[in-house]
């Protein structure tokens, strides 16, 4: 052990030192800088699992980093909780809830040596963003909301009984812009009538605009009548898979312009679709990934909305009436009001955010209680009137 001089006399009497006492005291400063800077990484350090190539962290990690109880199993399946925040998962599986509402992982959930395990794209892609949002770097404020109208002319999107997928997405539209408007938002659409504009396009007008996010509207189609429900997608993370592949291909490594805003793009997915689950009552499919050209040659935070199933039940019916279409426009407003909230107010650590506040459980509605609604054809007719009617004073201004 080297013989160290008291503090004072380290700035006192410094050049009276001796060569061997000055080498001792630089040594011991030395060895303490270092005792200092392990101890306080150690403390906030993940025990990274390669598994595949891949890494991974324990779910204990997780839970200890955000302030949740250590995981409590039932079976395959785990939940982290605390005040205002939950994590629920299954080994094996992709879908979890944060707060209640779900999301497809970029990786499923591994179980290796006892330990339940998650990838770190994951807690870096997905969970920090949700549950941290102030964290979240270069989102800025929104002055203007960019929204997309999917398909048009000749393009119909997804057909049902009651309607065409472009007619109810441009209907959506007509209702957000008006609403985010009288909110104070600048707001600017792709498309204003029944016309086809490419995607690249879309994208580019929307690249156009600062301080800009970006909505893209949707409805889905399958084969199944009894598809049913919300999704929400926003762009895959470079080296995640899209939609629902299991295997990673040499286009998932590509750089997308879309990417600069990974972790703005799902606070933004997450704020707006908590807000359709909330608000619509019907089965939450989850927030996704996805390339679609839209939100990936996006420069601003982008996601794209399926407000339900052009030809599934009670989904069709729904999308028909302008009731529901008003909702989705409502939904729209709130979640960019609640996104805007999350990223630019400075909320302290651990203080359940905006984006928390919108997924929390207890106000997503029991589905038991949603009444079945039958739509019409007059409901999408009239509505669609409605829009040109709303086309005609509002084109001059885009
Ligand atoms: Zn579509």
């Amino acid at each position: 052990m080297p013989r160290v001089q008291p503090a004072s006399g380290i700035n006192s009497a410094c050049s009276a030192k001796k060569p061997h006492q000055l080498a001792a005291i630089v040594r011991y400063v030395l060895i303490s800088f270092i005792l200092f800077i392990w101890t306080s990484v150690s403390k906030a350090d993940w025990n990274v699992v390669i598994c595949d190539n891949r890494r991974y962290v324990p779910i204990e990690d997780v839970a200890t980093f955000y302030k949740m109880n250590l995981p409590v199993a039932i079976g395959e399946r785990f939940r982290l909780a605390a005040p205002g925040r939950s994590f629920e998962g299954t080994n094996g599986g992709r879908d979890v809830y944060i707060n209640g509402v779900k999301y497809v992982l970029c990786f499923p959930i591994v179980s290796k040596d006892g330990r339940t395990l998650i990838s770190a794209m994951d807690v870096v892609k997905i969970i920090e963003p949700i549950l941290r949002p102030q964290k979240i770097k270069n989102s800025g404020t929104v002055h203007t909301v960019i929204l997309d109208a999917g398909h048009g002319g000749i393009d119909s999107g997804a057909t049902g009984p009651f309607g065409k997928e472009k007619d109810a997405a441009l209907d959506v539209v007509l209702r957000a812009k008006k609403l985010l408007q009288e909110s104070g938002y600048q707001v600017r659409c792709t498309r204003l009538a029944d016309v086809l504009i490419p995607l690249e396009k879309r994208a580019a007008f929307a690249n156009r605009h600062a301080k800009a996010v970006f909505v893209s509207v949707h409805f889905n189609k399958s084969n199944n009548r009894g598809a049913s429900g919300l999704e929400t997608y926003c762009l895959a993370p470079r080296g995640v898979p899209s939609m629902d592949e299991e295997n990673l291909s040499y286009s998932d490594y590509v750089q997308h312009p879309g990417h600069k805003h990974d972790s703005a793009n799902i606070a933004l997915a997450t704020t707006v679709h908590a807000a359709l689950v909330r608000n619509l009552g019907l089965i939450d499919r989850g927030v996704k990934r996805a390339r679609f050209v839209v939100v990936r040659n996006t420069t601003i935070p982008a996601i794209l909305i399926e407000g339900g199933f052009m030809s599934g039940t009670p989904d069709a019916g729904l999308v028909a009436t302008p009731e529901y279409r008003q909702r989705i426009a409502e939904c729209i407003l709130d979640g960019v009001n609640r996104y805007k909230q999350a990223v630019t107010n400075q909320i302290p650590y651990q203080k359940p955010s905006a984006v928390v506040a919108a997924t929390d459980p207890t106000s997503v509605p029991s589905l038991e209680k949603i009444a079945p609604v039958v739509g019409s054809k007059i409901g999408i007719e009239s509505s669609v009137a409605q829009a040109q009617e709303a086309l005609e004073s509002s084109v001059k201004e885009n």
